[in-house]
């Protein structure tokens, strides 16, 4: 051991579900560990989606000796373009979650700035300081891998995402040796995945979906379209499967499904015949009860294919009478509204929608209360620090750890932005680095902040008035009679009131006027509708002199 410290940064993910990033330092040394985004919850208008704040990063960028990524979800991988942007290093992960990180790169044009260096569960590797291990996990996507990390002040074990599953669908169970082989040493810390912590008892297996699936492909009569995420390879190879035994043909609908699922069949992790497979056109001509089709879109986002068929807007193909679909999935935490108004408009479309609620079609890919206490008996860590989540996943998943017998200042429950810190085998809270969160929208990285989000909030609900005004260029009177139009503004009764109001308060305030003219106006005619309505639409004043 030595006496330089290893300092634990949660960049994300810590405190939330979601954009999880970890950085473990030693000296002038970094390992990052997952770079992924976050999607927002449904208040958060026209952002497409959050990432981590690097902005620790950014002036020890050369500090950086490698980013490892656990596996394939975009929570762990999504951010990887624009962590590029500002880091050069090595990327390790093994070939799955590399192919499915390069699918996205490629979009965000980051592709040359990646050099990755595919590695396999059960590798060991230098970088910087730090020597590293990967170990197989189970999880919802094949390939997941947990590690070993090796510095001079000890061994920390990070989990990834993971379950202990004795029956996965890729017949790779986690690697209990391992985490064996690691305890024996001596951990000085455990970092571990506490999505569902607050679930009793153990995850099932993802073979219980089979059983589900046989039930829903035995019993359809049209049609069955099975929506899931893009990323849910074992999802897509236990589709295949019952397509075989019913005699179905497979379309993979949508550009991330039809590229997720060629990627995982090139690379080995997805097992189906290539007379399985048929284009979305081919399965559209097909008898109904020859086919089904993958598609994406189980948070009920509105443009995503399960959105549009809901509405009737897909361009390819509706919802017919007779199919059956099935959501295999679990809604993420916020999204459970739009999910259930999706169910319920392809109800009225005429299909017959199974969910997770009537039949098992989906499992958690997340290890359950049992499952964490297995883990803490194997790996026997001397420290604790729950990853990934809400704080009262966090909370929970240390309720856990007391129970198996790690005492109370061995547990660290920590948001994003605070250090943790071991010397000479010893854990203490370091300070809170600064740092939130980076909004990404269609226009770009970081010119959203919060404000632009109230303001989308205050649009939305409220709408707007807008005020233009026509002023004489030298003695900036009223030249024309102020216009006003509103949007999503409407008042129950007295309009026409409102607006002759609105205009004389208009002529009063700019004859009364000076300097700030604008603001004062907008002020002004916000707290006057605001009196009459009770809402408040944003309210812009435009002046243009003649
Ligand atoms: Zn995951
Ligand atoms: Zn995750």
């Amino acid at each position: 051991m030595s006496d330089k410290k290893l300092r634990i940064i949660p960049i994300g993910g810590l405190g939330e579900v979601g954009k999880n990033m970890m950085i473990y330092e030693y000296g002038q040394n970094i390992l990052i560990v997952d770079a992924g985004l976050m999607f927002p919850e449904n208040d958060m208008l026209g952002i497409d989606y959050i990432i981590p704040d690097f902005h620790y990063l950014l002036d020890k960028t050369h500090w950086v000796r490698g980013i490892v990524i656990t596996h394939g979800h975009e929570d762990h991988t999504g951010a990887i373009s624009h962590l590029l942007e500002n880091v050069n290093a090595p990327i390790y992960t093994t070939p799955l979650t590399r192919g499915l990180a390069e699918i996205k790169l490629s979009k965000g044009g980051m592709i040359s700035k990646a050099q990755f260096n595919t590695v396999q569960a059960g590798d060991e590797i230098r970088i910087g300081p730090f020597q590293v291990e990967f170990f197989h996990v189970c999880h919802s996507i094949p390939d997941g891998v947990g590690l070993g990390i090796t510095s001079p002040a000890g061994l920390v074990v990070h989990s990834g995402d993971y379950k202990f599953d004795h029956t996965p669908v890729d017949g790779k169970p986690t690697d209990y040796a391992k985490l064996a082989e690691l305890s024996g040493r001596g951990v000085l810390a455990l970092l571990s995945d506490s999505t569902n912590a607050d679930r009793l008892g153990w995850t099932p297996s993802e073979r219980v979906i089979d059983s589900a699936f046989h039930d829903v492909f035995h019993n359809a009569k049209g049609r069955i379209i099975v929506a899931s995420f893009a990323s849910l390879i074992s999802r897509m190879q236990q589709v295949g499967n019952a397509a075989i035994d019913f005699d179905r043909k497979m379309a993979f609908a949508g550009a991330s499904m039809v590229e997720n699922a060629k990627i995982a069949r090139n690379l080995g992790y997805l097992d189906l015949p290539d007379d399985l497979i048929v284009s979305v056109d081919q399965a559209l001509k097909m008898n109904p009860q020859q086919v089904v089709l993958m598609s994406t879109g189980t948070q009920g986002e509105p443009t995503s294919i399960m959105g549009r068929l809901s509405t009737g807007t897909n361009r390819q193909f509706d919802i017919m009478p007779g199919d059956t679909v099935v959501l295999s999935s679990h809604p993420i935490p916020g999204n459970e509204e739009s999910v259930y108004r999706t169910i319920n408009r392809l109800f009225r479309r005429g299909a017959h929608v199974i969910y997770e609620n009537i039949a098992p079609v989906h499992v958690s890919g997340h290890a359950s209360q049992e499952e964490m206490k297995f883990l803490f008996r194997l790996v026997k860590p001397k420290y604790f620090i729950p990853i990934h989540g809400e704080l009262r996943h966090l909370s929970q998943h240390a309720n856990i750890a007391r129970q198996v017998g790690i005492p109370d200042d061995h547990i660290a429950v920590i948001e994003n932005g605070w250090t943790v810190e071991f010397q000479n085998g010893q854990m203490s809270i370091g300070e809170r680095i600064p740092g939130g969160y980076v909004f990404v929208d269609g226009a770009g990285v970081g010119d959203t902040g919060p404000s632009v989000v109230r303001e989308r909030e205050a649009l939305a609900r409220d709408g707007f008035v807008l005020v233009n005004l026509t002023l004489d260029q030298d003695s900036s009177n009223l030249i024309e009679e102020p216009e006003i139009i509103t949007r999503g503004f409407i008042l129950a009764r007295g309009g026409e009131d409102f607006y002759k109001t609105t205009q004389t308060l208009v002529k009063d305030t700019v004859a009364g006027g000076d300097g700030g003219l604008q603001e004062d106006l907008e002020e002004t005619i916000r707290t006057f509708i605001y009196n009459k309505t009770k809402r408040r639409p944003m309210v812009i004043v435009t002046l243009s002199r003649a």
